[in-house]
């Protein structure tokens, strides 16, 4: 209830025109233009400002690419992984394909408006299942890379999230909704925008289910994870508390339509390949007339079904919600090569780009990059430890770089990287 205030003409200092609290530090009055009586209070000011943005439509422009479109742009950015990048081409083109017949059906043309190149005026009359994706990869193989880069590419709000900072509600953690609650961060709280977002959520194999003679310590963080966000992750009204962290039964709600949201889970699943080799077969692994026949890991992930996942210890109806499977190839020595140089933001390009903005020009030689991308593997980090190898060699040069006179052409040598020295 709000407090009670003497009469309007009886005050005679500033109050806010819609609460009629007085000004406070924390609380300050902004007063109006047009009129110098009229205030309003801080407070109030964020309640509108979360009202009217709740309410306003989606005024981006969401492109319609063509999966090679799709594919030619992930491959500016995203090296190999080629089957991954075809997979999640159809998926995406697929997602917007339906978004687009689920708007017409909802009668909101002015949003289709917005997909430009739609192939089709009209939705069509066949319900698309939702193309939600599941990546399947080592740490520093491209996951997230991935899911960034799309959401770049489609002009779209992106969220990124590790599966294993939420519990189910009743548990010390985070709610599912916060998931929801970021993308809506970086939507500007525009709840249309973030309706239409791709959510990554890492680590999905750290939820797996527990066995079942964990009753002791109880299993917080696997199944009823699976089950909160199976919802979400399907297409709910999400109750998103505007503030984050567990909901509160008095504070109020931002509802979120979570049904076109695209959402994008990633994890290593340490373990699946032996799984998958038990399903098609003793043969696939060991020795068969003398011959080693012992698959790669990666030729057997190309194999994962919903069964591999269903025996690692994911729940049916989570993985249901992932209709499209795709493993990442651990990276090769030549792929991280290609990885330090080739992407349009590539390590050795940026190091380029400080160098030349001080009239230099910088180049590797072939074996220095090769002894980079021989480091990285050692590391089992993937591409994620590249620029850590040369960044201390990187920075010493840089640090000097200014004082370096005339010289203006720097070659970095097996060598100079071996001793850890200037050029
Ligand atoms: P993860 O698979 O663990 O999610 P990331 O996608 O976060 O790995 O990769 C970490 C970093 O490594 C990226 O920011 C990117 O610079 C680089 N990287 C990883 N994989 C690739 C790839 N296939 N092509 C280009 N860069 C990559």
């Amino acid at each position: 209830m709000s407090p009670r205030y003497p009469k309007k003409s009886e005050r005679d200092v500033p109050f806010c025109s819609f609460c009629g609290r007085e000004a406070t530090k924390e609380n300050p009055l902004v007063s109006g233009l047009y009129d110098d009586n009229v205030f309003i209070c801080g407070s109030c000011a964020r309640s509108c400002t979360s009202i009217v943005s709740e309410n306003a439509t989606f005024d981006g422009e969401v492109k319609l690419r063509t999966p090679r479109e799709i594919k030619e742009y992930l491959d500016e950015y995203v090296i190999g992984q080629d089957s991954a990048k075809r997979a999640i081409s159809v998926a995406v083109y697929t997602h917007y394909l339906r978004l687009m017949s689920h708007l017409s059906g909802m009668g909101k043309p002015e949003m289709i408006k917005s997909l430009k190149n739609a192939p089709v005026e009209k939705g069509s009359d066949v319900e698309l299942d939702k193309s939600n994706m599941l990546v399947i990869g080592s740490t520093g193989t491209g996951k997230t890379l991935l899911a960034k880069t799309l959401a770049r590419m489609m002009n779209v709000p992106f969220a990124i999230t590790d599966a294993t900072t939420l519990t189910q509600a009743g548990y010390v953690g985070e709610d599912v909704e916060n998931v929801i609650l970021q993308l809506l961060q970086n939507a500007n709280f525009n709840v249309a925008k973030a309706e239409w977002g791709i959510v990554y959520i890492d680590e999905i194999d750290k939820i797996k289910k527990t066995g079942d003679n964990v009753s002791i310590t109880r299993d917080v963080s696997g199944e009823g994870v699976q089950q909160a966000l199976l919802k979400i992750m399907e297409g709910t009204v999400a109750n998103v508390p505007p503030k984050g962290g567990r909901k509160h039964p008095l504070e109020e709600y931002i509802k979120v339509d979570t049904t076109n949201i695209l959402f994008i889970c990633g994890g290593a699943f340490n373990g699946l390949d032996k799984i998958v080799a038990r399903r098609l077969g003793k043969g696939q692994v060991g020795f068969e007339g003398g011959r080693k026949i012992l698959k790669e890991t990666d030729e057997l992930l190309s194999k994962v079904d919903q069964e591999d996942l269903i025996s690692y210890g994911m729940i049916p109806e989570f993985i249901g919600r992932l209709p499209v499977i795709t493993p990442l190839n651990d990276l090769k020595k030549e792929d991280l090569i290609r990885i330090l140089t080739e992407p349009k933001n590539a390590i050795i390009r940026q190091y380029q780009s400080i160098f030349a903005m001080s009239g230099k020009t910088l180049t590797f030689e072939r074996e220095a990059l090769e002894w980079i991308a021989q480091k990285a593997i050692e590391k089992k980090t993937g591409a994620r430890g590249l620029r850590a190898i040369i960044e201390r060699f990187m920075t010493n040069l840089i640090y000097t770089l200014p004082e370096a006179g005339d010289k203006s052409e720097f070659v970095v040598k097996l060598e100079d990287l071996k001793k850890g020295t200037d050029i």
